[in-house]
């Protein structure tokens, strides 16, 4: 991991080279030397420089610029299709409100811009010939696997409460833990993160919650996301019957989130999953009752989790498809799957294939996330018959209107009067089908027609 030598892509070299040529100073810095280090291909190559917006400008002034984050020293230079952004050495300035600078100010040295950033594996520069430039022990704490601030973590908390999740998301990317003063230091201002924007909370949150090491992240730093989202405090100690469960709520969500399989998701479908099992019982707490066997019970927890998670996520401004997918799936996350073809094809008919295998992804990261025992395994059985004989029906039932070999305007030829009754004897025949009364074939369709219409 310690070479000191970071592959810089050409047009980052042409930028840098340009910048030094012009008398400036300039690094590459941040996320890209953090990643280039652990030997991860960077996301984006950030630029910083002793160079003015203006001036930078002026040095780049034949190529596309993109201008929006001048006010804040950063200028975007767009190289074959691709923006970088190249920002001024700066501090920021006080922060009154836990959210942004009240201003920046822009400064001669590297130092104070390093002096800035949030985390230590976040504040190293790299120029080619000068090697990399870590005052504050990055590369150490890369190695051994720490989020760590830079300087007093009260303080840079206090500044931007957004860093406590920043923390937690770093941490469940890179497989890190929190060093012992920053992981306290969060936990004792993570109220703080109620004045952050729901748009920036979402994004941090979306990060975290996407990535493998999420589970262990939430297992361990549950106390410090509860400050961004709160309802998740109640199900740390929330204890469950020992038939089924070997964990508190909480633990058993973190379990459910590590356990999660999302081979075969595309990226909505992955994110939807994501949210959906941090989410999938968020309302046991609330739901909580103890029955006369002395053993407790959720009843409707599906239903009003599907409630909670709506209301959390419009909170976070997450985006619709977020919001309805994950609202579907945890409102019968726990209600038993249909057996027999045609109530799988009704099942197919009501919620779509997509959502089934969703749903199904779902249920086994709960269970693996249960107790080991004879009766989980068995529903664990349970979903994947469920699963298997969806997935040959999807490709080979017929389960939509759109697949009976008879539309509307074979029912009128054969004599069905035009109006609302087409529409319904639609609905019976593919009924009927489903249900493996009447084959999906002409002649049997327009024969169930004829005596749907005998029929008072
Ligand atoms: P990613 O790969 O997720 O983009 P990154 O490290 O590039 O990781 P960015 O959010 O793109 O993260 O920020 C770029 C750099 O700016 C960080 O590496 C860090 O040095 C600094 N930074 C970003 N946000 C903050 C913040 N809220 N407080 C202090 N420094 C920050
Ligand atoms: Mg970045």
């Amino acid at each position: 991991m310690r070479q000191e030598n970071i592959r810089l892509p050409q047009d980052v070299i042409w930028l840098l080279q340009t910048l030094h040529t012009a008398g400036y100073s300039a690094y590459v810095v941040g996320g890209c030397v953090r990643d280039s280090l652990l030997g991860r291909q960077p996301g984006d190559w950030d630029i910083c420089t002793s160079a003015r917006p203006a001036q930078m400008r002026q040095l780049f002034a034949d190529k596309q610029l993109i201008l929006a984050g001048e006010k804040h020293g950063t200028v975007g230079v767009v190289l074959h299709g691709k923006p970088y952004e190249i920002t001024t050495y700066r501090l920021d300035g006080a922060y009154r409100d836990h959210r942004h600078p009240d201003q920046v100010r822009f400064v001669q040295d590297l130092a104070a811009d390093l002096a800035r950033r949030d985390f230590t594996i976040n504040a190293m520069a790299y120029a080619p010939g000068e090697g990399i430039i870590d005052l504050y022990g990055g590369r150490k704490d890369l190695a051994a696997g720490i989020i760590r601030c830079v300087g007093n973590p009260t303080a840079r908390f206090a500044e931007d409460a957004l860093r406590i999740l920043r923390a937690l998301r770093f941490a469940a990317r890179l497989g890190f833990v929190l060093e012992p003063a920053t992981a306290q230091a969060a936990a004792a201002a993570r109220d703080t993160l109620q004045s952050v924007s729901a748009e920036r909370i979402y994004g941090e949150l979306d990060g975290l919650l996407t990535v493998p090491g999420a589970g262990k992240v939430l297992a361990q730093y549950g106390e410090i996301l509860a400050g961004a989202v709160p309802e998740v405090a109640p199900c740390m100690g929330c204890t469950q019957p020992g038939r089924w469960h070997c964990y508190d709520v909480w633990q058993h969500t973190a379990a459910a989130v590590a356990a999660l399989d999302l081979r075969g998701q595309d990226t909505r479908g992955a994110r939807i999953l994501c949210w959906a099992t941090f989410l999938h019982d968020i309302a046991k707490p609330i739901c909580r009752s103890v029955g006369p066997d002395g053993a407790a019970h959720f009843k409707g927890h599906n239903q009003r989790g599907a409630v909670l998670a709506r209301i959390i996520l419009r909170r976070l401004k997450a985006p619709s498809y977020l919001i309805e997918g994950v609202t579907g799936l945890v409102a019968i996350h726990d209600a038993p799957l249909p057996t027999g073809d045609g109530a799988i094809l009704k099942c197919l008919n009501r919620y779509g294939a997509v959502f089934l295998r969703r749903l199904c992804a779902l249920k086994y990261a709960d269970l693996d996330a249960h107790a080991r025992t004879p009766e989980v395994a068995s529903r664990r059985q349970d979903v994947t018959d469920f699963e298997t004989r969806m997935a040959v029906l999807a490709k080979t039932g017929c389960y939509t209107m759109r697949q009976l070999a008879v539309n509307g305007a074979d029912l009128m030829e054969a004599g069905l009067p035009a109006g609302p009754a087409v529409g319904h004897t639609l609905h019976g025949l593919l009924g009927a089908v489903m249900e493996g009364r009447v084959p999906n074939e002409r002649a049997a369709l327009l024969e169930e027609m004829h005596r749907m219409m005998q029929q008072p």
